[in-house]
């Protein structure tokens, strides 16, 4: 994989969206995240192709997802079995995921979404497998653009 390679373009990823953290119980963890930031949280969403409930927080620029398993086949039921709870996942703003999605494959990741999918917060997201990230699980995000 190349380094310092003048190829990549940096502006694709803008900045980290947000952090996404595996929590066991959401209500529980939405009360300790509201007394860490001191904000409470905007938004609860389900997402059910993901078996998550998800609930986001904004602190100054910074938003943070707690995820909650829905289902006992949800990734984040099986990532707390496997790690407990925790940092789960970083996702990054992209302007045009499919571009991205392309690039990342281009450069030897392990892309699991060849297309993007909804995800929550009006996003369209795929994810890089941390097995070709140093053990971080990566999301892409891109802003749903209201028609
Ligand atoms: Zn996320």
């Amino acid at each position: 994989m190349a380094h310092m390679d003048a190829k990549i373009n940096f502006a694709q990823v803008n900045k980290i969206e947000h952090v996404g953290i595996a929590v066991k119980d959401l209500e529980a963890s939405n009360e300790i995240f509201e007394k860490l930031l001191g904000v409470p949280n905007y938004k609860i969403e389900e997402v059910l192709s993901e078996g998550v409930k998800t609930s986001f927080f904004k602190s100054g620029p910074n938003k943070i997802e707690l995820l909650e398993a829905t289902n006992e086949d949800s990734p984040i039921a099986k990532y707390i079995e496997k790690k407990g709870e925790g940092v789960h996942h970083i996702a990054f703003a992209v302007d045009d995921i499919t571009a991205e999605i392309e690039r990342l494959k281009g450069e030897g990741f392990i892309v699991l979404n060849e297309t993007p999918k909804k995800g929550a917060d009006n996003k369209l997201v795929a994810f890089v497998h941390p097995k070709s990230a140093n053990g971080v699980l990566v999301e892409l995000c891109q802003e749903i653009k209201e028609a």
